[in-house]
């Protein structure tokens, strides 16, 4: 277990708040937006886009004077993201909301959500190779002839 203290870049977000301190959904990115984009990302950043991230344990760090255990995650995948909150040890209840941190490669400045499309846009990107002409993808394969049963 690691205990050394984690840099602290952005404070952590209280867990409880109120639906007025709610961020409103930003609007979808169009399909030339998020086309754009992929193209700046690496393939594991399209992958998390896609299928979320991989967390890992990265750091974590005692404080005794707050009874608090902070702990720190990094997505094992595209290693840009770092999520982090805080569980109250006497408690055993989580005190933040995830907060993270995004290293340089993931966002995309004025990048709007990727909705349901968009994460099937970036999809076919992962798949590029079996959508090549010369692979028969199972829409082309072609069909055995149903058998005769006697
Ligand atoms: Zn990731």
């Amino acid at each position: 277990m690691t205990t050394r203290r984690a840099a602290r870049i952005t404070p952590p977000t209280p867990l409880r708040r109120t639906i007025s301190q709610a961020r409103p959904a930003p609007l979808p990115a169009t399909r030339d937006e998020v086309a754009a984009a992929a193209g700046d990302w690496t393939p594991e950043v399209i992958r998390c886009r896609v299928s979320r991230h991989w967390w890992d344990a990265h750091t974590a760090y005692r404080d005794a004077a707050t009874g608090t255990l902070e702990i720190v995650e990094q997505c094992a995948r595209c290693n840009k993201v770092l999520r982090r909150h805080v569980i109250s040890i006497r408690t055993q209840e989580r005190l933040t909301d995830y907060s993270y941190t995004y290293e340089d490669g993931f966002l995309s400045k004025d990048l709007g959500r990727i909705d349901s499309n968009g994460r099937a846009q970036l999809e076919l990107l992962t798949y590029a190779d079996l959508l090549a002409e010369d692979v028969p993808t199972p829409a082309t394969r072609k069909r055995r002839p149903a058998s005769k049963a006697g």
